[in-house]
C-alpha cells in the first residue's frame, strides 16, 4: 500500500537545517553553534513548580485557554514588560509552545489562495505553516543594508500592498536584527493602509542587548491591537523549549477563533508546563536577567572575534544570533559544509531562512563561552588555511 500524500505536505521541502544535522550527529567532536534553543536549563523554581503539581497529581486537562491564573500572570507580565493590555478571560490563548500559536492563527485567518507576506530571513516555520493552512507566501527580503530591519521599501519592491498579511519577527531569528518604535511605525502605517492582518512572533522579546533596544510590540502602535495577532512563550527567555509553552494575544474574536481549532485539536496546553511556567512569571525574573546578562557577554564576545577573523558581522542586538557574511568567493552552503567537514564546527546557512540570507551564516550563541572561544578559533584556522 503507498499513501497518497496530501498537495500541500508534498509543496513543503524537508528542512533544510537537517542535512547539517546529520553531518553532525557522525562525529563525537563536533561543536555546534547551529541549534536555536538555550544551552541553559529552566530555572529552579519553575522545575520545582512542575514538581510539585505532578506531585498533588494536577494532571488533568485544563481550561482549553489555560489556567486562569497562568492567564492572568500572562496579562500582567505583558502588560508590564511591554505595555500590551490584553484580557486574561477573552484574548489569551495558552498553547503548545509559540509554534502552536503560529499553526493556530495561520489556519484561523488564512484561506486558500490568501497572500501571507513574510519579512525574510525569517525563522523557517512560517512558510511551511501558511502552505499547510492552503495560503501562498510572498517573501519580503530585508538586507544587511537596512541592518536587517522591514522597511516599507522593501514591502512595495516585494508588492505586499496586495497580501492579506503580513509575518514579522522581530528580535529576529536568524539575525539577531530588532526594530525600535520608530522603524515599525512606518510598517504599521503600511499595515493600515493596506488593511493587513499583522502576525507578530515577539518569542525574544526579552532578548535585548545594549542601550535603548526595549522591545516594543507593534500591537501597542495607534489602530494596530485591532488588527494583530502577538506570539509569545517560555521557551526562549525562561529556558523552557522541552515543556512546551506558548501564547497567543490578541482580540477576542481573534483569539475565539484560534481556540475554536485549539480546542478540537489540542484540547488544553500541557498542565504540567502551565504550572511551571506560572511560576516562572512570579518569581523568575531574576534568572531571565541573569541569563540575557550572559547572552549578552557571549554576543559581544562572537561579534569582536568575527571581526578580527576579518568577516564581516552586522551588530546584532536581539534573540540569541549573529549573523556573519561569508568571505567572498564562497557560498553561505560550501562554507557551513567546509568548516563542518573539516573543524567541526555546525553552523547554518543563512539560505536556508529565505531570500536575504544568501552568503551568511547563523550563528547561536546559546552555547557557553568555553564552547565558543574553541568554535571561534577552529572557524579562524579554517579561514586562514582554506579562504
Ligand atoms: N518563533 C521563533 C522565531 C523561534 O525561533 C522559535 C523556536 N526556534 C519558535 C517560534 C518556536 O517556539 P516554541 O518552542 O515556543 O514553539
Amino acid at each position: 500500500m503507498t499513501f497518497e500524500l496530501s498537495e500541500r505536505v508534498q509543496e513543503v521541502p524537508p528542512s533544510g537545517i537537517r542535512r547539517f544535522f546529520e553531518i553532525a550527529e557522525e562525529r563525537d567532536d563536533v561543536i555546534s553553534l547551529g541549534v536555536g534553543e538555550p544551552d541553559f536549563s529552566t530555572p529552579w523554581a519553575a522545575r520545582d513548580a512542575a514538581i510539585a503539581s505532578l506531585e498533588r497529581g494536577r494532571t488533568s486537562y485544563t481550561a482549553n485557554r489555560g489556567t486562569r491564573e497562568l492567564r492572568e500572570a500572562i496579562a500582567d507580565y505583558v502588560a508590564d514588560r511591554f505595555a500590551l493590555e490584553y484580557d486574561p478571560g477573552e484574548e489569551i490563548l495558552v498553547t503548545a509552545g509559540a509554534s502552536e500559536a503560529v499553526d493556530l492563527a495561520f489556519r484561523a485567518f488564512v484561506d486558500p489562495g490568501d497572500t501571507v507576506a513574510v519579512a525574510q530571513p525569517s525563522y523557517i516555520s512560517y512558510e511551511p505553516g501558511v502552505i499547510f493552512a492552503g495560503g501562498e507566501v510572498l517573501s519580503v527580503p530585508t538586507t544587511e543594508d537596512d541592518d536587517f530591519r522591514l522597511t516599507v521599501e522593501a514591502l512595495e519592491d516585494a508588492g505586499a500592498e496586495t497580501a492579506d498579511a503580513l509575518v514579522l519577527c522581530y528580535p529576529n531569528n536568524p539575525t539577531g536584527a530588532i526594530m525600535r518604535e520608530s522603524d515599525l511605525e512606518p510598517i504599521a502605517e503600511f499595515a493600515r493602509e493596506h488593511d493587513l492582518t499583522v502576525f507578530s512572533d515577539e518569542i525574544y522579546a526579552e532578548l535585548t542587548y545594549g542601550d535603548d533596544t526595549d522591545h516594543t510590540s507593534i500591537a501597542t502602535l495607534p489602530g494596530m491591537r485591532e488588527r494583530t495577532i502577538v506570539f509569545n512563550g517560555f521557551s526562549k527567555a525562561h529556558a523552557m523549549t522541552g515543556l512546551r509553552l506558548g501564547y497567543a494575544l490578541g482580540p477576542e474574536e481573534a483569539i475565539g477563533a484560534m481556540n475554536k481549532i485549539h480546542q478540537y485539536t489540542m484540547l488544553s496546553a500541557p498542565t504540567t508546563a502551565q504550572h511551571a511556567a506560572l511560576e516562572a512569571l512570579e518569581s523568575c525574573e531574576d534568572d531571565v536577567r541573569d541569563m540575557v546578562d550572559q547572552y549578552d557577554r557571549r554576543r559581544r564576545f562572537v561579534l569582536s572575534r568575527f571581526r578580527e577573523i576579518g568577516m564581516d558581522v552586522f551588530e546584532a542586538k536581539g534573540a540569541f544570533y549573529c549573523f556573519p557574511e561569508v568571505p567572498e568567493g564562497w557560498t553561505a552552503e560550501e562554507f557551513a559544509e567546509g568548516v563542518l567537514r573539516e573543524q567541526g564546527v555546525a553552523v547554518v546557512p543563512g539560505d536556508v531562512f529565505g531570500p536575504g540570507g544568501e552568503g551568511h551564516l547563523r550563528i547561536s550563541y546559546a552555547t557557553g563561552l568555553e564552547d565558543l572561544r574553541k568554535a571561534l578559533a577552529r572557524i579562524e584556522t579554517f579561514v586562514e588555511n582554506t579562504v
